[in-house]
C-alpha cells in the first residue's frame, strides 16, 4: 500500500544536490547544421549544405581550449549536429580535444557518410561511444519519421558495423504521437542487437516538430512509467526531456503502482516480448536537467542551456563558458529549482525539476511547469 509519509523521510526529496554547480556533465556541441537527412521533428530544422558562419577550426580549438579548463574534470564533450561527418576537420578536431584531455562522444546521422573508411576512423580517434537515432520497431514508421525510403534497414546495418567493430554504440529514439504504440517492439529489437545504453528523447515542440507529433499529459505519463518498466531487463536507459520518470522511480520505490489502458496494453505487450523484469531500474535516482549538468553550444558558438532550450545565453566568441556556465542567472535558477507553478512547490523538485525545454515551448518561460506532468503535489495522493 502506498504511504505519503515514506515518500516524505526520502532525503534527496528534501535539498539540491549541488552536483553540478561548477561544471556539467556532458556539453553537446553542434559541429555543424548541415545533414542529409530531413527528419520530421529534427530539433535544429536542419539544412544540405554547411552555414557560412559555422565556428572556424581554429575557434573550435579555442572553444576546446576553455572547455578543457572546467574543474575539477571536464564534461565529457558530444560532437552532434546535423550530421558532425558534415564537416571535414571532424576527426582532427576530435583529436585535438582528445590532446586536451577531454572525453568525447559521437553523434552521427546514418547516411552515405558512413562507410567502412569512417567506421575505421571513429574506430581510431577513441570515441566513447557513438549515439544513432531508431525511432520505430518498423521500416514504415522510422522511414516516415526520417524522411528517408531504407534507411530502417540501413540503421540496424549501421549498428550491427559498429558493434561489430567494438564500438560502443547508445541507441536515441523519439517518443512521438506516431510512435508511442512500437515502443515494445522497440525495447526488443534494441535490445537484441546488444547496444549499451539506449536514450528516449520525450518530445519537446521545437524546430520542425509541430504539435501534431506532440502527446497529451496521459501518454507522457504512460509512456514515463512503461520505460521505467523497460529498465528493469538489464540494458542501461536514460530519458531526455523526462526527468519526471524520476518521481516515478521514488513513487515505486515506496509502492505506488501504476494502471492505465494504454500502459497496460504496452506493458503486456513487454512481458510477452521479454518475460517478467530481470534486475533492478537502471533509472538514476538523480540526474541532470538543461543547464543543471547539461550545457550546449551551436555550430556558430552561441551557448544555450540545452539543445531545445532555445535561450542564448552566451557566445563563445566573446564569453568564457565556464564563466557562464557558472555565473548565468537562468541556470542558478535552474539549479536552485527557483520554478513557477506546480513544478516550484512539487515535492520532488530537487530530484525532478520538469523540462525546462519543454515549459519554455509551452509558455515561453523556462522557470514555468513543465505541462507534460501530470503530477500535483495538492491533488494527486489525496485521491490514493
Ligand atoms: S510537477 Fe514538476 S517537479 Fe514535480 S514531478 Fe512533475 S515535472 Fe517534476
Amino acid at each position: 500500500m502506498f504511504n505519503l509519509s515514506d515518500l516524505e523521510k526520502i532525503v534527496d526529496l528534501k535539498e539540491p544536490h549541488h552536483l553540478f554547480e561548477k561544471k556539467p556533465t556532458l556539453l553537446f556541441w553542434e559541429v555543424t547544421r548541415a545533414c542529409p537527412l530531413r527528419c520530421v521533428h529534427c530539433r535544429a530544422n536542419a539544412i544540405l549544405n554547411r552555414l557560412p558562419n559555422e565556428l572556424t577550426t581554429i575557434e573550435a580549438q579555442k572553444m576546446l581550449e576553455t572547455i578543457s579548463t572546467f574543474d575539477p574534470k571536464p564534461p565529457i564533450v558530444i560532437f552532434t549536429g546535423g550530421d558532425p561527418l558534415m564537416r571535414d576537420d571532424l576527426f582532427e578536431l576530435i583529436d585535438y580535444a582528445k590532446g586536451l584531455g577531454l572525453l568525447c562522444s559521437l553523434s552521427p546521422a546514418v547516411s552515405e557518410n558512413i562507410n567502412d573508411d569512417v567506421i575505421k576512423k571513429i574506430k581510431e580517434s577513441s570515441v566513447l561511444s557513438v549515439s544513432i537515432s531508431l525511432d520505430g520497431a518498423t521500416p514504415v514508421t522510422h522511414d516516415y519519421i526520417r524522411q528517408r525510403d531504407g534507411i530502417f534497414f540501413k540503421t540496424l546495418n549501421v549498428i550491427k558495423r559498429f558493434i561489430k567493430n567494438g564500438i560502443r554504440v547508445q541507441v536515441n529514439s523519439v517518443v512521438l504521437s506516431l510512435n508511442i504504440i512500437e515502443f515494445p517492439r522497440l525495447f526488443h529489437l534494441i535490445k537484441s542487437l546488444g547496444v549499451n545504453v539506449w536514450e528516449v528523447f520525450f518530445i519537446v515542440v521545437t524546430g520542425r516538430a509541430t504539435k501534431f507529433l506532440d502527446l497529451d499529459q496521459k501518454k507522457f505519463e504512460e509512456l514515463a512509467q512503461f520505460i521505467f518498466d523497460c529498465s528493469m531487463y538489464g540494458l542501461t536507459i536514460r530519458t531526455v526531456e523526462a526527468p519526471f520518470i524520476r518521481r516515478i522511480y521514488y513513487e515505486r520505490m515506496t509502492g505506488l503502482k501504476f494502471e492505465d489502458e494504454l500502459y497496460n496494453f504496452l506493458r503486456e505487450e513487454l512481458i510477452k516480448l521479454e518475460g517478467n523484469p530481470t534486475s533492478k531500474t537502471t533509472i538514476n535516482s538523480r540526474g541532470t536537467l538543461d543547464g543543471d549538468g547539461i550545457i550546449f553550444i551551436s555550430y556558430d558558438g552561441s551557448i544555450y542551456p540545452g539543445g531545445l532550450l532555445p535561450i542564448k545565453i552566451g557566445d563563445v566568441k566573446n564569453d568564457n563558458i565556464v564563466k557562464v556556465y557558472r555565473e548565468n542567472e537562468i541556470l542558478n535558477k535552474i539549479r536552485n529549482r527557483n520554478f513557477k507553478g506546480k513544478c516550484g512547490t512539487c515535492l520532488f523538485k530537487y530530484v525532478c525539476g520538469g523540462s525546462r525545454a519543454r515549459a519554455f515551448s509551452n509558455s515561453n518561460d523556462p522557470l514555468e511547469s513543465d505541462p507534460a506532468c501530470i503530477f500535483s503535489s495538492e491533488t494527486l495522493y489525496d485521491q490514493i
